[in-house]
């Protein structure tokens, strides 16, 4: 998750008369970034391709090194001052224990956090690189991706593979009513994984909202990617959307076990 987000900032920044990647840190540039800068130039462009090669796991455990040792003790720290309400501050060790209700809030604020944290993130970066940036006004996209050209990417695979149909009630899909649906909503994994995608009409989208859908089209999801997996893996590789069926599963599995623990 964590690489995704940054996998596209560590693309450089182009400007009329430059291009260079921006900034994410006081002095010297985020370690991170210049890992997946470093992984892009010696591998790929391509985060699915690099996935698949064995690079991908020293990638994963260099990133969680940086994040375990860094962010992690920052994140209470607002100004000179340590605060003390997700977690406690021990201070030694590469893990935290959240405190009770916390991973519930974060769950359940998702879309408020989001919002929050990408806001100030966008102006940190911008404060960063006044000079390169000026006035640029798309660097939220750039950031962060746009939402429109993901969904515009994967109406057309989905249409075909759902032959025209709403994936929950099986009605016929009007283009003006047709909505693509995280399947474990992004509240409860924010992933945008493209097994996790599929169609509907905007009604049964907006009866589900942001719960996990009824145990039958769980099957119905199963069924689809143990036949389709590979096809649907392909079809959106293409508008550069990350597609793995095992880590898909595993999602789908943790989120259905949450619910049914939790007696939902
Ligand atoms: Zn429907």
């Amino acid at each position: 998750m964590f690489i995704e987000y940054y996998w596209r900032q560590s693309i450089p920044y182009a400007t009329a008369t430059d291009a260079r990647i921006l900034l994410q840190n006081y002095g010297k540039q985020a370690a991170v970034l210049n890992l997946l800068h470093d992984a892009r130039r010696e591998y790929s462009d391509s985060l699915p391709l690099v996935m698949k090669r064995p690079i991908w796991r020293k990638l994963v455990r260099g990133v969680a090194r940086t994040v375990s040792g860094m962010p992690l003790r920052r994140l209470q720290r607002v100004g000179p001052q340590i605060l003390d309400f997700l977690y406690s501050n021990v201070q030694t060790g590469d893990t935290i224990e959240l405190r009770a209700g916390v991973a519930y809030c974060l769950r359940k604020f998702h879309g408020l956090v989001s919002d929050l944290v990408r806001g100030a993130w966008v102006r940190y970066v911008r404060r960063l690189n006044a000079s390169t940036l000026a006035e640029a006004t798309d660097l939220d996209e750039f950031l962060f991706g746009s939402e429109r050209a993901v969904l515009a990417a994967v109406r057309p695979a989905l249409m075909d593979l759902q032959r025209g149909r709403c994936f929950y009630c099986a009605t016929t899909l009007k283009p003006a009513d047709t909505e693509v649906d995280h399947f474990v909503p992004w509240s409860r994994y924010p992933s945008d994984l493209g097994h996790n995608f599929v169609l509907a009409d905007s009604r049964c989208n907006r009866k589900k909202s942001d719960r996990l859908a009824a145990y039958e089209h769980l099957a119905a999801w199963s069924d689809r990617y143990a036949n389709y997996g590979d096809q649907i893996r392909d079809a959106l590789a293409d508008p550069g959307l990350v597609s793995e069926l095992a880590a898909s599963n595993r999602v789908v599995g943790w989120a259905y076990s949450q619910a049914e623990a939790a007696g939902g």
